[in-house]
Parts: C-alpha cells; sequence; structure tokens
C-alpha cells in the first residue's frame, strides 16, 4: 500500500477506544467543537469519552467550599452563580430545541444541590473530604451532561453516563482506589451496553462512589486515571489523552520554552514522570493501561494532526535522559529515633502517616534517622504529636523535588555527574533512596526549582541538537557525551 493510500494511524475498525478531554479542552465554546470534531473523525472505532470539570471549575468549587465552611455563605454562592452562568451560556450557544430544555432542567437541578450542599457546609462549618469529593465531583458532572448534549446536537449519538454508577471505591475520600473486580463488571453492563447499542457513552472523569454510593473522587487530575480505568475494564484498543500540549515534553513547557515532544516512550518512564511532577498524566493513569498493554497516545485538542506521545510497553533505550521534572509543594521530613529504627518504628510511623491520610513519597533510612518527602503538611503537628514518645519529627516546608528521568540513568555515573555539577551550588540535597534507577532526584528550595529545571534541560537537551523523529530526544546528550 502507497503512502496515500494508508489509512489514518488512528483507524481499526470497531474497536473501542477511550478518549478523554482535559478542562482546557472543554474550557469554552471553541473547546467543544474542536472535541465534536476530533471524535466526529473517528469513524471506524467506538469511542469512549471521558471529560473533565470546565478548566478552573474544580479550584472554584473547592474556593466556594471553603468559603462556605468559612461562614462566607454569599461567596460561596456567588462562585456558584459564575460557574452555572458559564454552563448554561455554553448550552445555549451549543445546544438547540428540546435537547437544550432538557440539558437546562437537568443543569438546574444540579445546581440546585450544589447550593444545597453549600448551604450544608456553611451550617456544619466544616469541609471535611467526604464533603469536598461531593463538591467537586459537581464540575465533572456538569461538564458531561453539557458535552454529550453538544455532541447529540452535533448529530453524534451520545449518551451520559453518570460515571459515579461505574468506577466502585473504597472510602479513602478525597483519593479514593478502585474496586477493580466490581468496577469493572459495573463498567462492561453499563458502558459495555451503551456501546452495544451503537452510541458514544460520555462520562466525567474524577468522579466515583463507594458501594454505598458515597461519591468520591479519585484525587486532583484524576480523569486521565479514569480514562484508563475505563479502557482497561473495556478491553480499548488505546486510551487517548487529549490535552493542551502537543504530548509528554522532555520538561513543562510552561517552565522552559525549548521543552520538545517526546514521541515514543515506555511505560515506566512515563510513570516515572508523572510520580515525579509531569501534571500531563496523573500518576495512577498507566497501570491499568500496563496491566492490559493498551498504548496510550497523548495528543493536542488544539492540534489534532500533531503526532503526540505515545506510550508502549517498551520503547527505544538508545537514549539515555528522556524528562526532567518538577514536583513543588514537598515537604522533607526527618524522625529521628535515638534508640535506633526497627521494623516496630517504621511500621509505627507509617501507621501515623496512613492515619492522617498523608502519602509518603520517597524515603531513607540512616543509623537512627528515616527522611520523607510528603505533599501536605497540614497533619504533622497530629503526626508528631503521635510519635512523639518514641521519636522527634522535624520538617521543612516551601521544598521542590526536581527530577532527571531516564532508562538506567543511575548506573549510568556520568549523568550523575553531570546533573549534580549542573545544580551544585543552588543548595541541593541529592537523594538516592528511590527504588527505581530511572531517576536521580535533587531536593531543592521550591523558589529555585524554575531555575535548575531550565539548567538541567540545556545540559541535557542542548538548543542545536536536532530532535530525532523516533523519540531519541535525548540522543543528542548520548553523542555529546
Ligand atoms: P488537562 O487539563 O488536559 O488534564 P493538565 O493541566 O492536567 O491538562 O496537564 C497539561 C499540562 O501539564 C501542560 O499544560 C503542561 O504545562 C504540564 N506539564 C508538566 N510537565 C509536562 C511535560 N513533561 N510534558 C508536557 N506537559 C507537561
Ligand atoms: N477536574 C479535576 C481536577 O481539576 C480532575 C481532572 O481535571 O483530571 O483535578
Ligand atoms: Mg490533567
Amino acid at each position: 500500500m502507497s503512502e496515500a493510500q494508508q489509512p489514518s494511524r488512528f483507524e481499526e475498525d470497531d474497536q473501542v477506544v477511550v478518549m478523554k478531554f482535559g478542562g482546557t479542552s472543554v474550557e469554552d465554546s471553541a473547546a467543544i467543537k474542536r472535541l465534536i470534531q476530533i471524535v466526529g473523525s473517528r469513524k471506524n472505532v467506538q469511542p469512549v469519552l471521558v471529560v473533565s470539570a470546565l478548566a478552573r471549575v474544580t479550584d472554584q468549587l473547592l474556593e466556594a467550599g471553603k468559603a462556605a465552611a468559612a461562614g462566607h455563605l454569599g461567596s460561596a454562592l456567588a462562585t456558584v452563580r459564575d460557574i452555572y452562568v458559564r454552563h448554561e451560556e455554553l448550552a445555549d450557544s451549543l445546544v438547540d430545541g428540546s435537547a437544550y430544555g432538557e440539558l437546562d432542567r437537568s443543569l438546574r437541578c444540579e445546581f440546585r444541590a450544589l447550593e444545597a450542599l453549600l448551604v450544608r457546609l456553611a451550617r456544619s462549618r466544616e469541609l471535611d473530604l467526604r464533603s469536598q469529593d461531593e463538591l467537586l465531583g459537581f464540575g465533572e458532572s456538569f461538564s458531561s451532561r453539557l458535552v454529550s448534549e453538544s455532541l447529540g446536537e452535533a448529530g453524534l449519538p451520545a449518551v451520559h453516563v453518570d460515571a459515579r454508577s461505574c468506577i466502585v471505591t473504597d472510602a479513602r475520600y478525597g483519593q479514593a482506589s478502585p474496586l477493580w473486580d466490581v468496577t469493572n463488571q459495573r463498567i462492561q453492563e453499563v458502558v459495555g451496553s451503551v456501546l452495544q447499542a451503537g452510541k458514544v457513552p460520555t462520562l466525567g472523569g474524577f468522579i466515583a462512589s463507594t458501594s454505598d454510593g458515597v461519591p468520591t473522587t479519585l484525587g486532583r487530575g484524576g480523569s486521565d486515571f479514569s480514562a484508563s480505568i475505563f479502557a482497561a475494564a473495556l478491553g480499548a484498543a488505546r486510551i487517548e489523552i487529549w490535552t493542551d500540549v502537543d504530548g509528554v515534553m522532555t520538561t513543562d513547557p510552561k517552565l522552559c520554552a525549548d521543552a520538545r515532544v517526546i514521541r515514543k516512550m515506555s511505560f515506566d518512564e512515563a510513570a516515572e514522570l508523572a510520580h515525579f511532577g509531569a501534571k500531563v498524566l496523573h500518576p495512577a493513569t498507566l497501570a491499568p493501561a500496563v496491566r492490559e498493554n493498551i498504548p496510550v497516545h497523548v495528543l493536542n485538542s488544539r492540534n489534532p494532526d500533531g503526532e503526540g506521545t505515545v506510550i508502549v510497553a517498551r520503547a527505544s533505550q538508545a537514549r539515555k535522559v528522556s524528562a526532567i521534572t518538577a514536583k513543588r509543594n514537598v515537604t522533607a521530613v526527618e524522625i529521628s529515633a535515638p534508640q535506633g529504627i526497627d521494623s516496630t518504628l517504621l511500621s509505627e510511623v507509617f501507621a501515623a502517616f496512613d492515619e492522617y491520610s498523608c502519602p509518603v513519597d520517597v524515603m531513607g533510612a540512616s543509623l537512627g534517622r528515616i527522611s520523607l518527602l510528603v505533599g501536605a503538611s497540614a497533619a504533622l503537628p497530629d503526626i508528631a504529636a503521635r510519635l512523639r514518645d518514641q521519636a522527634e519529627v522535624r520538617w521543612e516546608n516551601h521544598r521542590a523535588l526536581v527530577c532527571v528521568v531516564g532508562e538506567n540513568i543511575r548506573r549510568d555515573a556520568e549523568v550523575a555527574s553531570r546533573a549534580f555539577a549542573t545544580v551544585a551550588d543552588l543548595e541541593v540535597r541529592v537523594l538516592c533512596q528511590g527504588a527505581s534507577d530511572r531517576t536521580i532526584s535533587f531536593l531543592i528550595d521550591e523558589s529555585k526549582a524554575e531555575e535548575s529545571v531550565q539548567r538541567l534541560h540545556r545540559v541535557f537537551f542542548p538548543k542545536a541538537e536536532p530532535v530525532r523523529d523516533w523519540g531519541g530526544i535525548s540522543s543528542a546528550f548520548c553523542q555529546a557525551g
């Protein structure tokens, strides 16, 4: 077959393809129209659509919840009113006739429930994680209804499905985990039957519920995870993550204008990148895809013809460094126990962090001391009090974890020394505790994160070097080094 006759890289008859559109990819009427075009162009596959809340809505809902719990109900209701008006205006511009009437009714009904929740929060003066999950879930509920009706208006047979009736999780509010068997079964039943009827299931990402029907969320940025949960349950041919950049890049393009797209990377590398702060993918996203060996494509909804990044089980190993990441808002915790560290103390420490839902990122232990990194410090005074009899807990806020990622780089002394030499004068602390060979990390003051990323990027991805098509972005360094 000649080049010209070749089908598009995305044409596979009848296969299920899960397409996830992030907040900026549904943010306004132009974005939703682009989404409709992209979905409409997938002629020979069975799309399953997963959408985030409209850009900024989740933050606004959180702000409204905090305001209500602080007794500022008026300001909370005003924020929600803005969100309502934004959705209504979009509904008005994208949907007509009886479909508009139905969408309008369901949006009004949801907004009334949201207002009632804010009133409840203002009365109880408390926003616990359970109420917060209920609150934040409204964003995806609104957006998925809006997008579903907009697709219908454009002649695509979309059906709105409430993701909370499909993804069943534990009750770890704020960052719930799926109960896989029941989740897979529900998805196959509910989403599967919509697909069998030849329709396009349209669901909100991020949202789920416990087996008792209490709303939960999968953690901030969790719509990517939802997409891969649906894909794994449905045996999808691929996952498409539609976002606002051209793919996974050598670093966050907001930090470094020279960032380049990585055409192809392995699940392991991408998971490492996501774990160490590359916001483009939620850290849990890849696990279900890896389990079912489903390729993940990261694509730009503003540039749908771009190649994007494909993440697969194996990608070429010819390169060394593949990306630089930075994770902000890190707190470094030191736990000293003069009488030494033993398994009882370790389990007490983990139990304490677990009790306060404070996930631990990186850990190292030396004689009489444990070093941890955590993402949030609010619970640390309570954790320190709980461990007071066994150990002293101290911490430093406003740290960032800067990370060089690449296959086997930890074993490469030259990469490590070059990376260290590049940032040594910025008062970094080298961390070698991670279990993986794919990362070299530095702990640094948050104010210096941007500069260290830029310096490392300049060293490992020199500007003059051409980008290799196979994704060997860092071959430049292999040659230079
Ligand atoms: P969405 O709303 O589509 O889920 P996100 O804001 O969650 O989008 O993720 C996309 C953003 O991730 C980009 O705008 C970019 O600033 C950021 N980002 C951080 N690291 C990277 C990276 N290595 N490659 C690409 N984007 C990155
Ligand atoms: N809307 C949620 C958030 O902002 C989930 C997501 O966008 O993936 O965190
Ligand atoms: Mg995201």
